[in-house]
């Protein structure tokens, strides 16, 4: 693949209260440096603002309404992007914040302009971060809809990506979810979004995350439209954007 799309979910970039995973944001700021250095396109969409603004402002553990939601998301933007620009100035690398809505690809004129900006960021050797508007959109922050499953998948289609990556807290997606059934089987491969394979997409177990499976499985739709794959993988494995991209089995790949 030359050109990717890495999405961290919720689960992955946020501890249980919300506080930012550092380690973790240094180790996929590592792994992407690398790709550069080979001349790959990285796009990174990164979740996580709501989290960071919820702790930041001491509202305690409980997921909240969301007025305060998207409050929270605009009070952790800023401390998110920080944090990748540390993460990344490492590597001399810079980073590009881009927030977006789901308008954004619904107009021509904004999608072209979307699509020119990301790829002069790219021309010019930028990691482009993209994350969406929480504090304009509602609907996308409402625990049925919000989700950045979908939206990276569409930047994937705009950007003629020839890979999306979901990194999340689960290996892959499973028959059943495995946090609920213990005989839960992870599936290697997917060829073909078949009704079987969307039924296995159930809501989230945790709080943080908001897709869960489901929006995962839209992606996917959305990635096998326009020629690109997908992987769904854990983001805790070492190294696994660098595996992925190597070919090696690790996660669920929809082909
Ligand atoms: P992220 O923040 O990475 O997008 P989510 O919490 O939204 O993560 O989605 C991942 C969660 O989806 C898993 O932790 C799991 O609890 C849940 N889930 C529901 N059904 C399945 C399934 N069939 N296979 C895997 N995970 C599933």
């Amino acid at each position: 693949a030359k050109k990717v799309i890495i999405k961290i979910g919720t689960t992955s970039i946020s501890n249980d209260c919300g506080g930012l995973n550092e380690e973790f944001m240094k180790h996929v700021a590592s792994q992407v440096a690398y790709l550069h250095s080979l001349e790959k396109e990285v796009i990174l969409v990164s979740s996580g603002s709501i989290g960071v603004g919820i702790d930041l402002m001491q509202l305690g553990c409980k997921p909240r309404e969301i007025p305060v939601r998207q409050a929270a998301a605009a009070v952790g933007q800023n401390i998110l992007m920080q944090k990748w620009m540390e993460a990344f100035s490492t590597y001399d690398l810079n980073v590009a914040q881009i927030l977006l809505t789901y308008e954004s690809f619904t107009s021509r004129l904004t999608y072209l302009n979307l699509r020119n900006s990301i790829s002069t960021l790219l021309e010019y050797g930028v990691i482009p971060i993209i994350n969406e508007n929480d504090s304009t959109c509602v609907h996308e922050i409402e625990a049925t809809l919000g989700d950045n499953d979908r939206l990276s998948a569409m930047v994937a289609s705009k950007m003629e990506a020839d890979l999306l990556i979901l990194l999340s807290d689960i290996d892959g997606l499973y028959d059943k979810n495995p946090k609920r059934h213990t005989d839960a089987v992870l599936l290697k491969t997917v060829p073909e979004i078949t009704p079987t394979i969307e039924s296995y997409g159930g809501s989230p177990s945790s709080t943080k995350g908001t897709g869960g499976m489901r929006t995962k499985i839209d992606a996917a739709k959305i990635c096998n439209i326009a020629g690109c794959h997908m992987v769904i993988a854990n983001s805790s494995i070492q190294n696994a954007i660098l595996k992925i991209m190597e070919g090696e089995e690790i996660g669920t790949l929809f082909l």
